[in-house]
């Protein structure tokens, strides 16, 4: 590959051009020629293919690749923001590394993980519980429904047999609850 060629946010787009006929204004992104509408489509078309844009927030003058709306510091801060903002309960486990898929089943395996940390000094740990995801209820009126007349009735006198059957298969999968806590301990060997 070549060297990574500057396409700024600011210069991405071609247009705007009107078309009669669609009563629409269309903008075009400058390096892949697709074409945006609509109320955002100067920004989508410049946003398409652009890899050097300014930060989205107000009053910050960095830039950014493109892969992301927000600097690395904005972005940093607008997740400790909304980390701020939950409410949170006592460490409980099975719990998943807050903003990651790094689950925990039990309190030493959170600990082992701190340890193996490269800075070996992870002190706090943000962790959401987690909670085993629900098995969908299996309801053959429901399954079926694209198939039966107009209100057609199917015989559901097995869809307990079904259910039972499904749990039994269903794998244990576990998920991010709504509740957030802070893990914290000493510095190891303090
Ligand atoms: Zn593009
Ligand atoms: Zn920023």
């Amino acid at each position: 590959m070549s060297t990574k060629e500057i396409r700024r946010y600011e210069d991405g787009a071609n247009g705007p051009y009107h078309i009669d006929e669609i009563r629409e204004t269309i903008y075009s992104c400058k390096h892949c020629q697709r074409i945006y509408t609509g109320f955002h489509g100067l920004h989508a078309a410049r946003w398409c293919c652009c890899n050097d844009c300014p930060c989205e927030s107000m009053s910050c003058d960095n830039r950014t690749t493109g892969r992301s709306m927000h600097c690395d510091p904005c972005r940093a801060r607008r997740i400790d923001d909304q980390w701020m903002a939950f409410k949170k309960v006592s460490p409980q486990f099975p719990c998943v590394r807050f903003g990651d898929d790094t689950y925990f089943f039990t309190e030493e395996e959170l600990i082992e993980w701190m340890d193996d940390q490269e800075d070996g000094e992870h002190t706090r740990v943000r962790c959401v519980v987690a909670e085993r995801m629900i098995v969908p209820i299996f309801e053959v009126q429901e399954f079926l429904c694209d198939m039966g007349y107009e209100d057609h009735e199917f015989d559901d006198s097995n869809d307990d047999a079904i259910n039972a059957l499904i749990k039994q298969v269903a794998p244990e999968t576990w998920t991010g609850s709504g509740k957030f806590f802070e893990y914290a301990r000493e510095r190891p060997g303090a």
